[in-house]
């Protein structure tokens, strides 16, 4: 568990200290997410004494293997994601609003909520990546095939047609 001590009497008004976790994806309880996120976690940040609240922002960082949505291909890659949250020392006006006891911080739940919200719908190998030919099946990243995949534009065929009749 990623625990900040922020009692009062050792954690003086205005004053602002890092912290930094290293965590196995298992230990966050992430569901079904957790099998794509590859070695360990590591979160780092402030958590800073603002009178009000207890202000905490900061990075993860992990890795995560992906199935690109065009060409099928397995990748992983490194992700960096930020995060900030105000701990307010007594509750607000909303429900939403995370509370600080006053003594300690748990910062799993924002941790794994964190990198819940960053899940991609769709993720591709690269920026450009050609993906299949939808006839032969062909990975079009390492080869163009033979296949005839040209879908002639109608408003095209038109004006081609005008420019014959001319
Ligand atoms: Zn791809
Ligand atoms: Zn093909």
């Amino acid at each position: 568990m990623m625990k900040l001590d922020v009692a009062e009497g050792v954690f003086p008004l205005g004053e602002s200290r890092t912290f930094s976790f290293v965590i196995a994806p298992e230990s966050l309880d992430l569901g079904d997410d957790t099998g794509h996120l590859r070695g360990e976690i590591c979160v780092d940040g402030t958590v800073m004494n603002t009178g009000s609240s207890m202000r905490v922002a900061g990075t993860v960082r992990t890795c995560r293997s992906f199935v690109c949505d065009r060409c099928l291909a397995e990748g992983e890659r490194e992700i960096t994601l930020d995060f900030s949250e105000d701990y307010a020392k007594t509750p607000g006006e909303t429900d939403e609003a995370a509370v600080c006891d006053g003594e300690t911080i748990i910062l799993d739940d924002l941790v794994r909520d964190t990198l819940l919200v960053a899940e991609p719908l769709r993720e591709l190998c690269k920026s450009d990546c050609k993906g299949l030919c939808p006839i032969c099946g062909q990975n079009l990243n390492e080869g163009s095939c033979s296949c005839d995949t040209f879908v002639p534009d109608p408003r095209l065929a038109a004006l081609e047609s005008l420019l014959k009749n001319d």
